[in-house]
């Protein structure tokens, strides 16, 4: 049943049912820490069901070969969110403790623009068939005609977290189904409800076939597990910490699975000294937009120390006067982190921060202001060496680092000396300097100048340890296919 404004139940086979057992687990307001309601707590035996039910729908419904169904589903899905989306704004803001301003942007309406539409669109456009052209192999006078088909992969495991749920559950999802594959969506404990209402959707307001989309929330994390090592299962989407991550790719090489990975990130800000620093101001910011709870966040400042105490004036005053607080109110930038735990982490790492010898200028602790929620001030670290623990590890909290450099081949080296490689910034009075520098540096995404790469048409993923794979773009439709080389005789010429 579904609970108040909240949707409880689970997606499994085409039906809204509770977990079996009946039992639920909390979900609580990471602002108020106050419970929303409850939501099914799924099962192994649960997300077993829900995989044989992708198998079965992959394995004999007509999903897989029929593109028209595909795109109007699809379709059907993004105008039950759109009837919705003001339900969805509240529900975001409720579980996830992300700033109302969040909502109109990457958390919701930038996703709900195009990443179920723009899929749609490109399963007529995309390449299915190439031919290589008539060849005789090997030189034996048999002409052979050949071509290269693209065929859905089959069932997909989509694990998500809880930072930007909904977003990376639908860039996800419109590219698995528009490529003809079933799935089985594991959201985080964290944030289950824009789960479920999807799920909810999906069943009341669509023709997707049953089985096709399965959704199982649950607070056991490991029941996420069966999605790596089940054999029914032909590969496992995931977009977490680069730890879970990890631990997926192992658990997933017992059956040879493929494994598409958005990971961690420890992104360089880089601000080259022909800059504009007034600019770098709201670039700094970045950090603590949702509370620095975003992969692709730029969490490492690179200032050249000839205008070195300039720019850290500058962002420590930006620091200073950042509105947070309450996410529901438009003007707060930053709301609370996701989870007391998550709090402590985060103070964790300030406190090795500071024994590390860097210099805290900003922030630190708990707002005095804010004792209910799991708030923590914007933080500022200057003079950090890059490789102490907080230039090298994702906080995933409001803390930015600030590191000198000496001119470009040194922020180079620096930039690179990181064991991610998601994305960045950089800031220059020369916009071909800029790029020159970008192509140096390893990452999967970088915006030049406050250039903005996102899009369901832009591929999204990261070098070295923060992943494999790309989401979105063609790269991101092509990641959930397989590739079928077929050959018949060439008609004689
Ligand atoms: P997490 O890795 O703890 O959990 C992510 C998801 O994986 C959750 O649904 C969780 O229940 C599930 N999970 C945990 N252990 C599992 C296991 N053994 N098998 C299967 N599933 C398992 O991450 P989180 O704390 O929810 O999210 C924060 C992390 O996500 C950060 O490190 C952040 O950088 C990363 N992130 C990356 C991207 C990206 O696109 N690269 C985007 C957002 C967040």
């Amino acid at each position: 049943m579904s609970d108040g404004a909240y949707e409880r139940r689970l997606l499994i086979d085409g039906e809204l049912d509770e977990a079996s057992g009946g039992a639920t687990f909390e979900n609580l307001n990471p602002a108020t820490e106050a419970v929303l309601g409850v939501v099914a707590d799924g099962t192994r035996a649960d997300m077993e069901r829900a995989v044989a039910a992708a198998r079965r729908a992959f394995d004999t419904s007509t999903w897989a070969t029929d593109r028209e169904l595909r795109a109007r589903c699809l379709l059907q899905l993004q105008a039950a969110l759109e009837a919705e989306r003001e339900q969805i704004r509240s529900e975001l803001v409720a579980e996830v403790g992300c700033p109302v301003l969040t909502t109109y942007g990457p958390q919701l309406d930038a996703p709900l623009a195009e990443a179920l539409r723009w899929p749609a669109e490109m399963i007529e456009q995309f390449r299915w068939e190439r031919s290589l052209g008539p060849k005789d192999p090997f030189g034996m006078g048999s002409f052979t005609e050949r071509e290269v088909w693209k065929e859905p992969v089959g069932v997909v495991g989509v694990i998500v977290p809880w930072n930007f749920p909904l977003e990376i559950t639908l860039n996800k999802l419109g590219p698995v189904l528009a490529m003809g594959n079933t799935c089985v969506i594991k959201p985080a404990p964290d944030t289950p409800f824009n789960a479920t209402r999807l799920g909810r959707l999906i069943a009341e307001h669509t023709d997707i076939p049953p089985g096709v989309v399965n959704i199982v929330t649950s607070s056991d994390h490991l029941v996420g597990e069966v999605l790596s090592t089940s054999p029914l299962v032909d590969m496992v989407a995931f977009t977490g910490s680069t730890a879970t991550g990890r631990r997926i790719m192992a658990a997933a090489s017992e059956t040879l699975k493929p494994v598409f990975l958005e990971l961690g990130g420890k992104s360089i800000n880089l601000v080259l000294d022909d800059a504009d620093l007034a600019a770098v101001v709201p670039s700094a910011a970045m950090v603590c937009f949702h509370a620095g709870q975003g992969c692709a966040m730029p969490t490492r400042l690179l200032v050249p120390r000839s205008r070195y105490d300039e720019c850290v004036e500058l962002v420590t005053g930006g620091f200073a006067t950042m509105p947070y607080g309450d996410p529901t109110d438009a003007s707060n930038f930053m709301g609370p982190l996701i989870s007391a735990r998550q709090r402590e982490r985060v103070l964790g790492y300030i406190e090795q921060g500071k024994a590390e010898g860097a210099r805290l200028v900003c922030g630190g602790g708990i707002p005095e202001h804010l004792p209910t929620g799991f708030f923590v001030e914007p933080t500022l670290f200057v003079d950090v060496d890059n490789t102490t623990t907080i230039a090298q590890e994702e906080i995933f909290g409001p803390v930015l680092v600030v590191t000198p450099f000496d001119d470009d081949d040194d922020a180079v080296r620096i930039a690179n000396e990181s064991l991610y490689g998601l994305s960045g910034m950089i800031t220059s009075g020369d916009l071909d300097r800029a790029k020159a520098v970008a192509r140096r540096i390893r990452t999967g995404t970088m915006g030049i100048n406050g250039g903005i790469w996102y899009g369901a048409d832009a591929p999204f993923g990261g070098y070295k340890q923060s992943g494999i794979g790309r989401q979105c773009g063609i790269e991101g439709l092509e990641i959930f296919t397989e590739t079928k080389t077929v050959g018949w005789p060439a008609p004689p010429t």
